[in-house]
């Protein structure tokens, strides 16, 4: 069977991109494991939306200075004025954002935002509660548990993905496919992402001689509880400081001043340096402190932060939380045009994490990226509903390259470690070229073909982080 449009991924992107694809096309939405994991589900703070009309010049004007003068103003405008458009879509559609009592939206602010612009839902829920909504509206079948592990591409045109689902190779086969797979969290020992979120199509990618863009600018977010033992570490969104939560030191000194006049309101990549660089200087444990908020309030406002902390022994707001900034964020990806549609190749298209529109520069402004994925994958769909297919070979080999062979796994958590201690938030050119060293030493090495994708990823970062030797954004580069 050929369908109109494969979607790799069931995020917001995916799925927002598959809603804007009327029922009678064949649509199939891929996911590697079950839909629900991904970042969309586990963001907290909420989607960004200028605030009326007279808000998108300040909506827009706060994305640029976040992206230090790298972002792309076309896709800036773009996503700011279809802001308001998609969350009235998603309003009339049955989603409920959170509201006082006279049904007023409640709007909130996050750092470096010049005014509350910021919806939410759940209290600190919005990405859970919009991916269960999402799914609920999708009309279209779903294949989970299926990792795709290349792309069909004949001619410049891309005719499907290869997937491996249930321990067998396949080709699926179709007219458009959307790439909605997110950014590359597991490349990182310490982040906040699904497990899921591995970087493979940026690999895929690499291969096909696809650009992508913006590499070196990776984000991390600077309050992360990472004492758990699981893969993904425990996010403390930057609604808290937004709202009132201190960074404090051991002695409850609030240290951000030193750094930043702003304080916790400074943009998350400073607050992320202050801190790191603050713990290695004086060798002092950094703590979020909620204690100014009153119970019952942290309680609704916060429900899932305050029953995770509480499930791990912390009795919010009164106790502080021992934090550590972590990767949270792909600010670069594939590279798209306005429409989402890669340029190279027909019938391919980016849209979320995955994607660089360009709306982030080198630095993304809190929440926006809710309203990027949004915004780019309705963008995507409408541009494959205006194009006509083209026709691609019947049948396409499958790749014979192993998957995983022993010693892997070891392979991975070593690249893990390497992107965390010299590709992360303080970078040098010597540790960066050691990194790029092992990585490519790895390379050579007799691997699996989704530890290859995933280090061709890795070296993207790098090399990327390595031409640019000034620090900007997300990207601090120092010469020792
Ligand atoms: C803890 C946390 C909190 C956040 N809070 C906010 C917030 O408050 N506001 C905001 O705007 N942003 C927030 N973000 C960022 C935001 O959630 C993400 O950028 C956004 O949800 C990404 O959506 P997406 O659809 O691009 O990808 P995702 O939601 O990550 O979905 C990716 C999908 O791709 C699939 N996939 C990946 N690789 C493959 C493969 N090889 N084969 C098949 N399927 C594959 C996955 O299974 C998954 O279904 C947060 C992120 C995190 C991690």
């Amino acid at each position: 069977m050929r369908y109109d449009v494969v979607i790799i991924g069931s995020g917001v992107a995916g799925l927002y991109a598959a809603i804007a694809l009327p029922k009678h096309l064949k649509v199939l939405i891929i996911n590697k494991s079950n839909p629900w994991e991904c970042n969309t589900y586990y963001a907290q703070g909420g989607v960004t939306t200028a605030y009326n009309d007279d808000d998108i010049p300040s909506h827009v004007q706060d994305t640029l200075d976040a992206g230090a003068g790298m972002c792309n103003l076309p896709a800036v405008k773009l996503m700011s004025e279809n802001s308001q458009g998609v969350i009235r879509d998603l309003i009339a559609r049955g989603f409920q954002f959170d509201c006082d009592e006279e049904g007023n939206l409640l709007y909130t602010k996050e750092a470096a935002h010049s005014r509350s612009r910021i919806l939410h839902a759940g209290g600190d829920a919005t990405g859970r509660h919009l991916h269960f909504f999402l799914l609920g509206q999708n009309p279209h079948p779903m294949l989970s548990d299926t990792t795709v592990i290349d792309l069909l591409i004949e001619n410049n045109r891309c005719c499907g993905v290869e997937v491996v689902t249930g321990g067998n190779r396949r080709t699926i086969l179709a007219d458009n496919v959307v790439i909605a797979s997110g950014g590359v969290g597991s490349l990182y020992e310490y982040h906040t992402n699904a497990f899921t979120i591995s970087g493979e199509l940026h690999g895929i990618c690499i291969e096909k001689g696809i650009e992508l863009e913006s590499m070196e600018m990776m984000q991390f977010h600077p309050t992360v509880f990472v004492a758990n033992n699981w893969a993904r570490k425990q996010l403390l969104s930057e609604a808290l400081r937004g709202e009132g939560a201190h960074v404090v030191d051991e002695n409850g000194y609030r240290f951000l001043f030193e750094y930043d006049p702003r304080g916790e309101l400074a943009p998350r990549d400073i607050v992320s340096r202050a801190i790191f660089d603050y713990r290695q200087r004086t060798q002092k444990k950094v703590y979020l402190s909620c204690e100014h908020f009153e119970g019952e309030y942290f309680k609704e406002r916060f429900p899932n932060i305050y029953k995770s902390l509480n499930d791990l022994g912390f009795h919010l707001p009164k106790e502080r939380v021992p934090i550590s900034p972590a990767f949270h964020y792909a600010v670069g990806g594939i590279k798209t045009n306005l429409d989402g549609s890669i340029p190279s190749i027909q019938g391919l298209y980016a849209a979320g994490e995955a994607a660089s529109t360009g709306v982030h520069g080198a630095n993304r402004l809190a929440s926006n990226s809710l309203l990027e994925g949004l915004v780019f994958a309705k963008k995507a769909a409408e541009s494959i509903l205006k194009n006509s297919s083209h026709g691609c070979s019947e049948s396409f080999e499958i790749g014979n390259e192993p998957l995983e062979i022993e010693g892997d796994k070891e392979k991975k958590d070593e690249l893990r470690r390497i992107m965390w201690e010299n590709v992360s938030i303080k970078r040098t050119p010597k540790g960066l070229n050691s990194a790029l060293q092992a990585i490519n030493t790895m390379l050579e090495t007799n691997i699996g073909r989704l530890l290859r994708l995933r280090l061709l990823t890795a070296q993207s970062i790098v090399t990327s982080a390595i031409k640019r030797t000034e620090s900007i954004g997300v990207h601090y580069i120092v010469s020792a």
